[in-house]
């Protein structure tokens, strides 16, 4: 007998008959000898409908009556799928977040959990009652006992918690396709279908625009170790178990604001090779990067900045021992890109650094959390470090910086995240045990040893837009501000990248920074930032909204040379001009123009060889 938490989402539940159909499937689930929590959505739109009716009436209403008003959605199905089950004969009660004791921060719309109360669910359950808890929602810690919610998509989030809690035997997340696929079918019909994923990998893949998974249900199955499946409510298949790695025994308290960052790594066998003032067209990064994998360099960081004029700056860091082959190669292709093919001057230039190192922070607590990112750099600042690289990923940030400054930075680090000093083998011991936490039912899925693919999934956000700072001064501190201004406001960033051109303005050496951050909050960090510019020195703060992000994840390219020039030349047969770069170590980040996402995601797909023969229908 296993203690299980179902979570149906909102078209496995939009209608009455499909509310019936999930009864059915509870029904057969306790029949089988299991007892069970059921987690629901609110049904099928309801919630756009809602968020809709408050738009007509405000253009920014307030969040605490949002929550109010959203928190009705999943009221509705508990009490309908309660009765269902009723009438069929099993004894179900339902509960709002509330009542369950589903206790969160007091932060409206985006509320992370503390904790949950398991003594009213566990006495339901011990009378053989079915417990049908609404999603998406708690209650505040506060006095108030304030409504909240978790954000979009958050009801995933709620059942995993909810099994954490519970010390559930496995989380099954119910939905509308077959489980998790390499991408998503709506937009590639011949998407397949996988049946496994690392944790790590998902994370990345749902905080990269998969929404199959709330990234912060990703997040809490790999902290707690809670073997989660996500499957049609459909079919009776399989579906996708996401593998997380054994857990090292975490309290229940602070749930979802536990220790962010579990370790400080650092690698000073690093070098950089950048090419200034390449031609910003199609093709460019794909004729780099594919000689580079001819010459089998295995190269760890890239970025691209965005272009000044009509060109670009591409850096990439390679291990030293490769730095004489990576240089030639970069030298051998440099006159071939010149911007201006009658101005020498204007030739692409080589640049190389040696001395440099990677200092990195990770742990899978950083999610929608840009305090922590914001924490590393002001630490670094205060140190005196100064930042050359960064690289931002769901569960690591690494900054490159000059390697005599390495062991200063790890150690203000660590002291800042609170890690003792033993700590930089983490990720490695880590990767070697997944799969540790699997049920002995149901099946257990294909072993790890199978060659792993280097690309798992490719992803498309189109709810990013871009922002630019020019001409901020090149000195310690300058991203701690920045990243601490946005996240005062809880502004979350991703793809950070500074250029590598300095320029001299005002005798003070100068450089841009790009990032993006999701569209809702882009005018508000412009306007934020423009002013901050005023005092700290910077220049123009420019937005462009018409971009998106496509990415490719999968922890098979780790030490794998040309997966990035295959996903590079993909685009650049399609004519799709590459804005940014960026990478960490299991996924590879382009911003492209808006129109052209989902071209770029199509054919990235194609590249990597992962669509089927088969199509995917998506119910509506
Ligand atoms: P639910 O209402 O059940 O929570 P969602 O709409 O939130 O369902 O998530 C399921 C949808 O996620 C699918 O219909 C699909 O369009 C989309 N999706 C995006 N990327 C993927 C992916 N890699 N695999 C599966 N589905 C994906
Ligand atoms: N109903 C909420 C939403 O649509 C939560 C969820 O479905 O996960 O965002
Ligand atoms: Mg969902």
């Amino acid at each position: 007998m296993s203690l299980i938490v179902q979570k149906y989402g909102g078209t496995s539940v939009g209608s009455v008959e499909r509310i019936q159909a999930v009864a059915q499937r509870v029904y057969q689930t306790v029949q089988a000898g299991n007892s069970l929590v059921v987690v629901v959505s609110a049904m099928g739109k309801t919630t756009d409908g809602l968020v809709k009716l408050a738009n007509a009436l405000s253009a920014n209403p307030s969040r605490r009556e949002m929550d109010m008003l959203l928190s009705t959605g999943e009221q509705v199905t508990i009490a309908l799928l309660s009765m269902a089950l009723q009438e069929i004969g099993q004894p179900a009660i339902s509960m709002t977040g509330a009542q369950v004791g589903i206790v969160t921060e007091a932060e409206h719309t985006r509320a992370r959990i503390l904790h949950i109360e398991t003594d009213r669910l566990e006495r339901y359950l011990n009378q053989g009652k079915v417990v049908v808890v609404a999603g998406f929602q708690g209650i505040s810690s506060t006095e108030e006992l304030e409504i909240t919610t978790l954000g979009r998509g958050g009801s995933d989030t709620s059942a995993v918690a909810l099994a954490a809690a519970l010390r559930a035997d496995f989380c099954e997340i119910y939905t509308d396709v077959p489980g998790i696929l390499t991408t998503d079918p709506r937009l590639v019909p011949e998407a397949q279908l996988m049946t496994q994923i690392t944790s790590d990998e998902m994370l990345e893949l749902a905080s990269l625009g998969a929404k199959v998974l709330h990234p912060r249900a990703v997040e809490i199955a790999r902290n707690y170790g809670v073997p989660l499946v996500v499957r049609s409510s459909w079919t009776d298949d399989p579906g996708t178990w996401v593998t997380s790695p054994k857990p090292i025994g975490r309290s229940l308290v602070n749930l979802e604001i536990a220790k962010a960052v579990d370790g400080v790594e650092f690698d000073t066998n690093q070098a950089r090779v950048a090419l200034l003032r390449v031609p910003d067209k199609p093709g460019v990064a794909a004729r780099l990067f594919g000689e580079i994998a001819r010459q089998k360099v295995d190269v760890d960081l890239i970025i691209q900045s965005i272009h000044e004029g009509n060109s670009n700056d591409i850096a990439f860091t390679v291990t030293t021992p490769i730095l004489k082959r990576a240089e030639a190669v970069a030298a051998a292709i440099a006159p071939a890109l010149r911007s201006h093919p009658h101005a020498p001057a204007e030739e692409a230039e080589v640049m190389v650094e040696q001395n440099i190192a990677k200092v990195s922070i990770s742990g899978a607590g950083m999610i929608g959390r840009p305090g922590v990112a914001a924490q590393m750099f002001a630490t670094l600042a205060e140190a005196n470090v100064n930042i050359h690289m960064i690289s931002t990923s769901e569960v690591k940030v690494s900054c490159v910086v000059a390697s005599a400054e390495c062991d200063r930075a790890v150690a203000a680090l660590r002291s800042t995240f609170e890690i003792e000093a033993v700590q930089e083998d983490t990720e490695t011991e880590r990767r070697g045990d997944v799969e540790s936490n699997f049920p002995a039912s149901p099946p257990l899925p294909l072993s790890p040893s199978h060659s792993t693919p280097p690309v798992r999934g490719v992803a498309l956000d189109m709810n990013q837009v871009r922002l630019a700072i020019r001409q901020i001064p090149d000195r310690p501190g300058m991203a701690a501000k920045i990243f601490g201004l946005l996240a005062q406001h809880n502004i979350s960033v991703d793809m950070i990248i500074q250029s590598q051109r300095c320029r001299i303005v005002d005798g003070i050496p100068r450089r841009d920074i790009a990032f993006t951050v999701a569209r809702i909050d882009g005018d508000n960090a412009q306007k934020m930032l423009s002013q901050a510019g005023a005092e700290l020195g910077w220049g123009e703060v420019v937005l462009d909204s018409a971009i998106a992000k496509v990415s490719i994840v999968g922890s098979g390219m780790l030490g794998q040379p040309g997966v990035a020039a295959k996903m590079f030349e993909a685009l650049a047969q399609n004519q799709i001009n590459i804005q940014m770069i960026a990478t960490s170590e299991i996924k590879i980040s382009c911003v492209v123009a808006q129109e052209q996402g989902s071209k770029a995601l199509q054919v990235i797909h194609e590249a990597f060889g992962l669509a089927g023969s088969e199509k995917f229908v998506v119910p509506a």
